[in-house]
């Protein structure tokens, strides 16, 4: 059993992006990401942390938007509008979840496309589902860069996603279409998912249930990705899937913590990087 090393291969990205950051600013282009944080939920707080991180390590600028619990949807899209039309912005990221009485899809719909480096507009789903240039979302991209990295190959492979979330699930069932796969997508209706997971050859989760992946569930030299991150009561962060009984059966597995969730930052990274290096070409 091997480990697909995310923390690893995310340092590995993170030196290549500081690289192209210096050339940028040297060309007087200097990569700027506003995030913008509607509330006070704890995790979302901390993901915008680590993001915030992540972009000074590189060298990016950050610009983080603290909002409270009750803005009203009218002024998140003014805010939005405002740094669709500000020129030193390259990329626009609002942490979900939003709060309730917010239209989480009206307010996605209303971030630039060429700014969406979370790649959760329609054009940009649509274009990735076509499989043209576009934002991809951060996570399932990263996944994607981290079988690549271990030179995982995916045509003709069947794989199942078990999640079907716009955000992770469904994005990454297009990626690996995409890709040549055959591809299952399980969700909560799904009458038996370890039907799927014990046929496939890579097995890939998103659901945020800790231990819903188990031994039985899944075939003898699989490889498990895990994307799920659940905080349990003793404070422990794991994922979805049973490591400790399932590892031994895998060929490869991603643990958790440093599994997907670095690869998820280092590719916003890249996202942001990209869409300030079409200045470059103005
Ligand atoms: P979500 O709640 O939006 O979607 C969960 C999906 O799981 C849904 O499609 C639902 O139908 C399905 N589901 C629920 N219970 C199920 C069950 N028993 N069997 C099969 N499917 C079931 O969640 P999300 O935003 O996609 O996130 C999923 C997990 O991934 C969470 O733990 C989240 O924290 C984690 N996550 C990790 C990263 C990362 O960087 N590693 C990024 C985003 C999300």
């Amino acid at each position: 059993m091997k480990i697909l090393d995310g923390k690893m291969l995310s340092s590995k990205i993170e030196v290549q992006i500081q690289k192209e950051v210096e050339f940028l600013n040297q060309n007087f282009i200097y990569p700027t990401l506003a995030v913008i944080l509607v509330g006070d939920d704890p995790a979302s707080a901390s993901y915008v942390k680590m993001k915030s991180k992540a972009c000074e390590r590189v060298g990016m600028n950050t610009l983080t938007f603290a909002m409270p619990s009750n803005t009203e949807e009218e002024i998140l899209l003014e805010k939005i509008h405002e740094l669709n039309i500000d020129n030193k912005i390259d990329g626009i990221l609002v942490q979900l979840p939003l709060p309730k009485h917010i239209d989480s899809s009206k307010i996605l719909e209303a971030i630039c496309p060429s700014k969406d480096v979370d790649g959760f507009h329609s054009l940009n789903v649509g274009r990735a589902t076509l499989g043209f240039e576009c934002f991809i979302p951060a996570t399932p991209l990263g996944v994607m860069h981290l079988l690549s990295e271990y030179a995982i190959e995916l045509r003709g492979k069947d794989c199942v996603v078990v999640g079907a979330s716009n955000i992770v699930g469904k994005p990454l069932a297009t990626l690996l279409l995409n890709a040549g796969a055959t591809v299952s997508v399980c969700h909560i209706d799904t009458k038996d998912v370890s039907i799927y997971t014990k046929m496939a050859d890579i097995v890939f989760v998103a659901v945020g249930k800790p231990n819903l992946i188990t031994q039985e569930m899944i075939k003898e030299g699989a490889i498990v990705v895990d994307i799920g991150i659940n905080r349990l009561s003793d404070g422990r962060l794991v994922g979805d899937v049973d490591f400790e009984n399932v590892a031994p059966k895998c060929s490869y597995i991603t643990p958790v913590p440093g599994g997907v969730g670095p690869m998820t930052i280092a590719t916003l990274l890249q996202n942001t990087l990209q869409s300030a290096k079409t200045k470059l070409k103005r």
